[in-house]
């Protein structure tokens, strides 16, 4: 994982790379649990229809990830699988070796001696998690720190990620990856969060176009300074009440006072 998880900070600490730069352990579990409920539901199924079923999970996450996903998380999705379609193919055939299953469903192609794979007609070989190329949208450079100002880069490598809500992906993009109280740069490991600019209390609507995304402090900050923009917007709104009730009766002027009558 290197430079992916351990930047530091000048003060040699550890920056908070992590949730931004991986998927969930979440989504990896969801996608384990996933590749282990296909092996059960399909235990008495022919392994071509396992493998092809495997295959379709498997390509659509590793797919899905290979922007932000390390080789470890491959590996150990890897290392996971084999412990399942083993059990998958044991369980089959409790009376035969453990020499004579390997033998039977697993096989040599090239210099890999172990791809599961189905032979005869139905000749289809599993794919596996480890052969993702790992594609980075935008490289790490070796040298690139939050620190180097380099703002829209950081704001590109941060909305790429596939597990980031893709509203707050294009506001990260529209502010060209700067908070829009204090001006600085988001970092990674930066708390963001979603700011209605105008306070829904206020009138202010649910659109993307009232949205803002500010640091965590900044935020705090600024809802201290919206509570007087609410304030000022329920006087308007108990002074108009007022004048509607009042336009509802009879009135006259008395000495320059409004009187209802
Ligand atoms: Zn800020």
């Amino acid at each position: 994982m290197g430079k992916y998880q351990s930047g530091k900070n000048t003060h040699g600490e550890i920056l908070g790379f992590k949730t931004i730069i991986k998927p969930s352990s979440e989504s990896v579990r969801r996608h384990y649990q996933k590749i282990s409920e296909t092996a059960k539901r399909l235990n008495a199924a022919p392994q071509h229809v396992l493998i092809s079923k495997l295959n379709s999970i498997i390509r659509g996450w590793c797919n899905y990830f290979k922007t932000v996903c390390s080789k470890e998380i491959f590996s150990k999705l890897e290392y996971l699988t084999y412990k399942r379609i083993r059990r998958w193919a044991d369980r089959r055939h409790p009376k035969k070796s453990k020499t004579w299953v390997t033998n039977k469903y697993w096989k040599t192609v090239k210099t890999d001696n172990s791809v599961f794979k189905s032979t005869g007609k139905y000749e289809v070989a599993l794919h596996k998690h480890v052969k993702t190329t790992i594609a980075r949208h935008t490289k790490i450079k070796g040298d690139a720190s939050p620190f180097d100002g380099n703002t829209l880069y950081w704001g590109k490598r941060m909305s790429n990620h596939p597990e980031m809500k893709k509203s707050v992906a294009n506001l990260l993009k529209e502010q060209n990856g700067k908070c829009n109280w204090c001006g600085l740069p988001f970092q990674e490991g930066d708390k963001l969060e979603n700011d209605h600019i105008k306070p829904v209390k206020a009138g202010g609507s649910n659109k993307l176009e009232n949205r803002q995304l500010l640091h965590k402090h900044c935020h705090h900050i600024k809802t201290k300074s919206d509570l007087k923009v609410i304030k000022r917007h329920k006087a308007e709104k108990e002074w108009n009440k007022t004048l509607k009730q009042f336009n509802l009766r009879d009135w006259i002027w008395v000495n320059d006072i409004p009187t209802l009558v």
